[in-house]
């Protein structure tokens, strides 16, 4: 880099972020058109968002005037539906913005996070921007949280933050309730990540943020309400935290669509879950199912996928042999997670054609 172009060191010798590959960009690739394809890589929703969210974008008249900075009317249909006080609650593009804003608000250089991989990449990346570093509690080998490993690094680190997800992205496991109970007595806050949480049968700690002093629960309307192309979450903090996150907060984060496609949605719940209770009926299928195969060993998920361990062939071969037959997995070659695959719950469609091309499939 030249003296005119002095970028922060750490980032100029940051190693490049593997971005994930567009639908377009696959189906150019396989050389088949888009809509051939089935997109079981990044857990969206394939029946897309509600239609009065159609209706919504297509009355849009206001896109030329700013956005209303506190989303005042989608924050009070927001507190309806998660049981938490609007004043509680802050929108954000995407519960991803929202781990920014925490790291922003919490961060000092110097300090650390606490991160359990295998987890959602997000908190780890963000972590080194925000001059913080990222110290890992591995789960155990069947995806649990290591309370006591977490509570001993708490004690030694002395970390900000304790990132926690539930269900587990990609695992699809929970944390239980004995479990918060010993993080949340812990001297750090903890942020918890519900992305999952309507796929799930157990209830959401969002009611309890606030009771609890140390607790913040992210969620996002990206995959139950099936935003995810709109880039619409929130979160839920403690009063304490409030006034300070509206003091750091981009003032027009969530633009004028995200805004009234998420009012849309939460005025058609009983659509959205009724595609909610399909989806985690194709996934309890898929793991009956996946379960046959001895090439397949799915983990129990409470979420909208399942992560399998893949045996006697290469999960890198599998997942190319799906993609020969237009469908997309996502594909796991890190060392906490080696040869693994995570398949996204589809249609009912989509997933007899999955399983179809896995009946082709086989070792050789
Ligand atoms: C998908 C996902 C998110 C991202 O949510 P956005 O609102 O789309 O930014 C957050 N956390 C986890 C665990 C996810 O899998």
């Amino acid at each position: 880099m030249s003296d005119q172009l002095r970028i922060r060191r750490d980032i100029a010798s940051m190693s490049a972020y593997t971005p994930t590959t567009s639908l377009e960009v696959f189906a150019e690739r396989l050389g088949r058109g888009a809509d051939t394809l089935i997109k079981l890589d990044a857990n969206e929703n394939p029946f897309g968002p509600s239609p009065r969210v159609h209706e919504a974008l297509a009355e849009l008249v206001h896109a030329h005037i700013y956005p209303d900075p506190e989303s005042g009317r989608l924050r009070t249909l927001l507190a309806d539906y998660c049981g938490a006080p609007a004043e509680q609650i802050l929108c954000g593009a995407g519960a991803d913005e929202l781990i920014e804003l925490i790291m922003q608000l919490f961060i000092e250089p110097g300090d650390c996070i606490i991160n359990s991989p295998p987890t959602f990449a997000m908190y780890s990346f963000n972590a080194p921007l925000y001059h913080a570093r990222a110290i890992d509690v591995p789960r155990r080998n069947d995806f649990s949280l290591d309370v006591e490993s977490i509570e001993r690094a708490v004690k030694q680190h002395k970390p900000k933050l304790v990132f926690l997800c539930s269900p587990n992205n990609p695992s699809g496991n929970l944390i239980s309730s004995a479990q918060f109970d010993r993080l949340l007595a812990l001297p750090t806050t903890l942020v918890l990540d519900e992305a999952y949480i309507e796929f799930a049968e157990a209830d959401s700690l969002a009611s309890q943020v606030g009771t609890r002093e140390n607790l913040i629960v992210l969620r996002t309307l990206s995959k139950w309400a099936g935003l995810a192309g709109l880039r619409l979450g929130y979160g839920i903090f403690p009063p304490a935290l409030m006034p300070h996150l509206w003091k750091i907060k981009q003032p027009y984060n969530v633009n004028v669509a995200a805004d009234v496609a998420g009012q849309a949605s939460l005025l058609d719940i009983d659509l959205l879950q009724a595609r909610v209770a399909e989806l985690v009926q194709q996934r309890k299928r898929l793991e009956t199912a996946l379960a046959e195969l001895p090439f397949l060993c799915p983990y129990p998920s409470q979420a909208n996928f399942l992560l399998c361990r893949v045996q006697g062939m290469p999960a890198s071969q599998l997942r190319d042999q799906l993609a020969q037959a237009g469908i997309i997995v996502r594909y796991y070659d890190k060392l906490s997670l080696h040869d693994h695959i995570r398949i996204s719950a589809g249609t009912a469609p989509q997933m007899d054609r999955l399983l179809a091309a896995l009946a082709n499939c086989a070792p050789h």
